[in-house]
C-alpha cells in the first residue's frame, strides 16, 4: 500500500520549521477533527493520516529518519524501528537473519521492552558492540569476528528453568497469576491492592526441581562469536544490526537485537571528510615553479599526479574516485592532495647565487645585510 508524504499530507514544505508543522497540523486538525465531523469516515481517516504525519515531523529524530529513509522508516518496532528497510544485502550471519541498517547517528535505543507484563513473553535487551576497524578495513570491507558475552537461553532446560515435566507447579498462593490481592479495612473503607505474588516473585509458577545449569534462571550468560560483515565504506558511527543477536527473551519471548557501531580509528596520513580522502604533500619551491609528477599515496597503492608548473602553496588536487567507497550506492569519493610548497631553509653557496641570479633577473630586491657586533656598536653611537 502506497502511502502519502507526510510533507504533502500538511501542505508544508521539506524544510518547514518546527513551527510551521504546528501550525499546518492544528489548522488541519481542527478541519478533520472527528468531533466536528460526526459519521464521516473520510474525515475521519484524513484526521489519522494528519496526526501521523504531525508524530512524525514534529520529533526532530523521526524526522531525521523520515526525511532519509522515507515510510520504511516507520515500521518501527518499539524505537529501534526500521524494519525492512532494505539496504545493501551483505549476507548472512549466524543468526537465521540479519537486518543491515545504516545510520550515522545512533540514538533512540533506550527505553526498549515497553510496557511489561507479569508473566507475558518479554523481548530481550538489545545489545550494541562497539567495533573499531582501521580506515583500510573500511574501505576494503570483510568479515571480522566479534565475541560478546549475552544471556542466551539455557540449552540444558530450554529456558523452562527445570529439566524434569513435573518440575515446575502452578503457583498456589496466586493461581497462576502471578498477582496478589490484598483487602485492607479501614475507617475510610475497604481497598483493594494488587501486589505481585511473593511466593512465585509474579511468575505463576513454582519450581520444584530447577535446573542447576542456569540456577532456575531459564537463562545463561555465553560468549558467543559472531561474524561481521563488514560493507566497504563503513564510516564512524555507522550501525549495523543484527537481528536477534542481543539477549535472550523471557517465557517464550524474541532475542533483543544487537547493534554493532562501527568506529574507525584515524589514518596517519589520510584524513576522511565523508567519502573523500584528503592528504598534504610537500614540494619544493623549484617543484613548485617548474612543476612535477610526483607518486602520492591513495588507499589502495600509489598513483601519479601531475603538479603543474607555477603551482601555487595550498592549493588542492582531486584524483578523482581514489577515495572511499560510497556506502550507500556504487563508486568511490576523490582523493584530494593539498601543496605544501616548502622553502629550503639552507642553501650551499652556488644555490644562493642561482637563487640571487634569478632574483636579479626578476628585478628583484633580496638579501638582509647581517651586521655584527661592532657594526650595531657604531650604528648606536653614530660614529
Ligand atoms: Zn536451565
Ligand atoms: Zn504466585
Amino acid at each position: 500500500m502506497s502511502k502519502r508524504d507526510y510533507y504533502d499530507i500538511l501542505g508544508i514544505d521539506r524544510n518547514a520549521s518546527n513551527d510551521e508543522v504546528k501550525k499546518a497540523y492544528r489548522r488541519l486538525a481542527k478541519q478533520y477533527h472527528p468531533d466536528f465531523n460526526k459519521d464521516d469516515a473520510e474525515a475521519e481517516n484524513k484526521f489519522k493520516e494528519i496526526k501521523e504525519a504531525y508524530d512524525v515531523l514534529s520529533d526532530p529524530q523521526k524526522r531525521d529518519y523520515y526525511d532519509r529513509f522515507g515510510h520504511s522508516a516507520n515500521n518501527q518496532s518499539g524505537s529501534a524501528g526500521f524494519e525492512g528497510f532494505g539496504g545493501a544485502g551483505f549476507g548472512q550471519t549466524g543468526f537465521g537473519g540479519i537486518d543491515e541498517i545504516f545510520e550515522q547517528f545512533f540514538g533512540g535505543m533506550s527505553g526498549m521492552g515497553g510496557r511489561r507484563r507479569p508473566q507475558g513473553p518479554e523481548q530481550g535487551d538489545h545489545l550494541r558492540y562497539d567495533l573499531e576497524i582501521t580506515l583500510e578495513e573500511a574501505f576494503h570491507g570483510g568479515e571480522k569476528t566479534i565475541t560478546i558475552p549475552r544471556t542466551e537461553t539455557c540449552p540444558d532446560c530450554n529456558g523452562k528453568k527445570t529439566r524434569s515435566s513435573e518440575g515446575t507447579e502452578t503457583c498456589s498462593s496466586c493461581g497462576g497469576s502471578g498477582q496478589q490481592q490484598y483487602t485492607r479495612t479501614t475507617p475510610f473503607g475497604r481497598f483493594v491492592n494488587m501486589q505481585v505474588c511473593s511466593s512465585c516473585r509474579g511468575e505463576g509458577v513454582i519450581i520444584n526441581d530447577p535446573c542447576s545449569t542456569c540456577n532456575a534462571q531459564g537463562r545463561i550468560v555465553q560468549e558467543r562469536k559472531i561474524e561481521i560483515k563488514i560493507p566497504p565504506g563503513v564510516e564512524e558511527g555507522s550501525r549495523l544490526r543484527v537481528s536477534g543477536g542481543g539477549e535472550a527473551g523471557l517465557r517464550g519471548g524474541p532475542s533483543g537485537d544487537l547493534y554493532v557501531v562501527f568506529r574507525v580509528r584515524p589514518h596517519k596520513l589520510f584524513n576522511r571528510k565523508g567519502s573523500d580522502l584528503w592528504i598534504e604533500e610537500t614540494i619544493s619551491i623549484s617543484q613548485a615553479a617548474l612543476g612535477v609528477e610526483k607518486d602520492v599515496p591513495t588507499i589502495d597503492g600509489n598513483v601519479t599526479l601531475r603538479i603543474p608548473e607555477g603551482t601555487q602553496h595550498g592549493t588542492s588536487f582531486r584524483l578523482k574516485g581514489q577515495g572511499m567507497p560510497h556506502l550507500r550506492g556504487s563508486g568511490r569519493g576523490d582523493l584530494r592532495v593539498k601543496v605544501r610548497v616548502n622553502v629550503p631553509r639552507r642553501l650551499n653557496q652556488r644555490q644562493k647565487e642561482l637563487l640571487e641570479e634569478f632574483a636579479y633577473l626578476s628585478g628583484e630586491e633580496v638579501g638582509v645585510e647581517s651586521k655584527g657586533f661592532f657594526d650595531r656598536m657604531k650604528d648606536a653611537f653614530g660614529s
